[in-house]
């Protein structure tokens, strides 16, 4: 199964595909948790993806292409991957479709998950990360089981950087401008699912496996 989840910052990707590899076995491609991993670890990536992120901008498309390239020749994505946050911009989803000629490989299906903006901001000025595994929890929507500490791996639950309010509306504009085109792009290519991602976790979830059984 190799899938893309497309939808604005909060929609709900990060927390789908999560559910999504534990029931098909299949990796999560984050080039979000990837950029994050490499500014923690200081590398020459991080450093220049920084200010980026933190500008609530986009990283430039050959850092994150490359990015993604490498990792889907990886083996644990033979059998399939969720890519998530990826492609962001059409040059990157253009590229992704070099990528995945050179493997030889299709994508199966682009799932769309369309949430207000206002309950986007709720989500997001809400969300909780694990500090270790990356796992996205919610104050309000998704409490974990104690206070402040992951369910998966009981890392420290903080809040991201650029979860606050204003770097939140910038992401939102960025998505609107670079990113929506590629529901039309993807569309255009027969691949296209739209998901109501307003509803419960669990219910977004039985929505994206039946739009899976129908493909
Ligand atoms: P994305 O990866 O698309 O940026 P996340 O999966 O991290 O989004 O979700 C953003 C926030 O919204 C998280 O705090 C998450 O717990 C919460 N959330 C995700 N899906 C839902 C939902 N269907 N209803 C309410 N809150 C949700
Ligand atoms: P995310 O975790 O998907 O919300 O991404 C956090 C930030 O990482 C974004 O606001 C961008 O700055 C950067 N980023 C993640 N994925 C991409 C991408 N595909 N293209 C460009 N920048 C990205």
């Amino acid at each position: 199964m190799k899938l893309i989840l497309l939808g604005p910052p909060g929609a709900g990707k990060g927390t789908q595909a999560k559910m999504l590899t534990e029931r098909f076995d299949i990796p999560q491609v984050s080039t979000g948790d990837i950029l994050r991993a490499a500014v923690k670890e200081g590398t020459p990536m991080g450093v220049k993806a920084k200010s980026f992120m933190d500008a609530g901008g986009l990283v430039p498309d050959e850092v994150v292409v490359g990015i993604v390239h490498e990792r889907l020749q990886k083996d644990d994505c033979v059998k399939g991957f969720i890519l998530d946050g990826f492609p962001r911009t059409v040059p990157q989803a253009d590229a992704l479709k070099q990528t995945l000629a050179a493997l030889d490989k299709n994508l199966d299906k682009v799932l769309s998950l369309e949430v207000d903006t206002e309950a986007l901001i709720g989500r997001l000025t809400g969300r909780r990360t694990c500090r270790e595994c990356g796992r996205g929890f919610h104050v309000t929507f998704d409490v974990p089981e104690v206070e402040g500490k992951c369910d998966s791996c009981a890392g420290e639950l903080v809040q991201r950087d650029d979860d606050q309010e204003e770097t939140i509306r910038k992401r939102l504009e960025v998505y609107g401008q670079q990113t929506m085109p590629l529901v039309d792009y993807y569309r255009g290519e027969g691949l296209l699912a739209t998901v109501d991602g307003m509803l419960d976790i669990d219910v977004v979830q039985a929505e994206i496996l039946s739009a899976l059984r129908a493909s």
